[in-house]
């Protein structure tokens, strides 16, 4: 960690797993004094609730722009984690023994050969499983499985170790880190970034990524100077970052002790998902609630967590309880992630949104943020994903 310093290259807004990554990315790509600003402690939010799953085709209903960029970055993982380790020494448990989703009533079963449809048609890795084979995989799983869908390449990551390397990467890379100073506005001049308004002091730089996962929007464009406003129309920069608007939608997590461990894969159904954990954890999510930044674990919230994992498994039904948290993911109105520069203000790029799949597009928003900053190419990959389309102003 380092003292707020008066000047920065890039300053990134946000110390998860994206504005890590970010970070990362642009200092790989040789960029000198890049800031990472947090407002707490890194990677202690939404970073830290997570499952950790790199599951894209568990849940993916169709092959469009976002599956492609899910799946992309899942791709990505295995030599991102090896690079983490060598960088650091850090072992991120990537685990790859794949991920089952288990159908329990008709409906599941007609979801499930969906998926299975679509999927197997486009060419992608999954296989379906009677209850018996199933049940061979893994011996723990309920005995009311009806059928259930493999899959092969989805993977999982222990999140928490992710952010601990990632920390460790940025410093050994001599990315600058301040923590505990949070980011009030951005100042602009003449509708351009010209630095952050920090509780610790102001920071001069030309280039912003908004990286504040479920509190981006709270954020400001800092006042201009009337010298300023005569020269721009400095309400399209205003409403340009307003209309970028990012929610928190809270998800509580459990996390019961089993030894030894009652399963090997990533088991989903669809109420909800168990995590086996190499050092006995077993995770169980999660919820979807709109309550604003409230991030109590609830009683009702542990009820329906915990009656989805015993569904998946009666065994849990017996096993200690031992933690609960509850995280805030960053949801934009679309449910799609915001990624790259905003046209109506010249240095800002955002990489937020990423709602239920930040751990997961955390390699690729890397590699697309840093590419569009430094090499200043914005890959088309990105062009779904552009902040501008929630734009007020329509060029016709
Ligand atoms: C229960 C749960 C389960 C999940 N499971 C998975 C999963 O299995 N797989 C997956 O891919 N994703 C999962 N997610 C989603 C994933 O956790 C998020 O998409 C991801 O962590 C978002 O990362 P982030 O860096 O954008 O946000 P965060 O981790 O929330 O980080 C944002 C950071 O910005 C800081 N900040 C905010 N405002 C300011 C400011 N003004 N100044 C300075 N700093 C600021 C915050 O303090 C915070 O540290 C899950 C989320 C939850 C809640």
């Amino acid at each position: 960690m380092v003292d707020l310093p008066k000047i920065a290259n890039v300053v990134v807004v946000g110390g998860g797993v994206i504005g890590l990554s970010v970070a990362r990315s642009l200092a790989l790509r040789g960029l000198r004094d890049v800031l990472v600003i947090e407002r707490g402690s890194l990677g202690a939010e939404s970073s830290f609730a997570a499952a950790g799953m790199l599951a894209p085709q568990a849940e993916a209903d169709r092959a469009d722009k976002f599956f492609e960029l899910c799946r992309q970055s899942r791709d990505l993982y295995p030599a991102f984690a090896a690079s983490l380790r060598d960088e650091t020494g850090i072992d991120v448990e990537l685990e790859t023994t794949g991920t089952l989703y288990l159908a329990f009533t008709e409906e599941d079963v007609n979801e499930l050969e969906e998926r299975y449809e679509w999927q197997s048609r486009a060419g992608l890795a999954i296989e379906k499983l009677s209850a018996e084979a199933a049940r061979q995989l893994e011996p723990a799983i309920s005995e009311n499985v009806r059928t259930a869908l493999r899959f092969s390449l989805d993977m999982q990551v222990e999140n928490r170790r992710l952010v601990r390397a990632l920390a460790v990467a940025n410093e050994t890379l001599g990315v600058g880190i301040v923590t505990e100073t949070a980011v009030e506005s951005i100042k602009l001049d003449r509708g351009c970034v010209a630095g952050v308004k920090t509780s610790g002091g102001l920071v001069t730089t030309d280039t912003v990524v908004m990286a504040g996962g479920a509190w981006t929007s709270l954020i400001t464009v800092s006042e201009q100077t009337t010298a300023d406003k005569n020269q721009s129309d400095c309400n399209t920069p205003d409403k340009a970052f307003r209309s970028v608007r990012i929610e928190p939608v809270r998800g509580q997590m459990l996390s019961f002790t089993t030894a030894p461990q009652i399963a090997r894969h990533v088991i989903y159904s669809p109420r909800g998902y168990i995590v086996p954990r190499s050092d006995n954890r077993l995770l169980a999510g999660s919820t979807t609630e709109h309550v604003g930044f409230a991030k109590q674990v609830t009683d009702e919230g542990v009820r329906s967590i915990t009656a989805a994992a015993v569904e998946i498994s009666p065994q849990i039904a017996s096993l200690p309880l031992t933690e609960s948290w509850a995280g805030l993911r960053p949801r934009a109105p679309d449910n799609l992630p915001v990624l790259g520069p905003c046209a109506e203000i010249a240095g800002v790029f955002y990489a937020t949104g990423h709602y239920r799949n930040g751990i997961l597009l955390a390699p690729i928003t890397g590699e697309l943020i840093a590419q569009a900053i430094v090499d200043k190419v914005v890959a088309p990959a990105l062009n779904e994903f552009s902040p501008d389309r929630f734009s007020v102003v329509n060029v016709t």
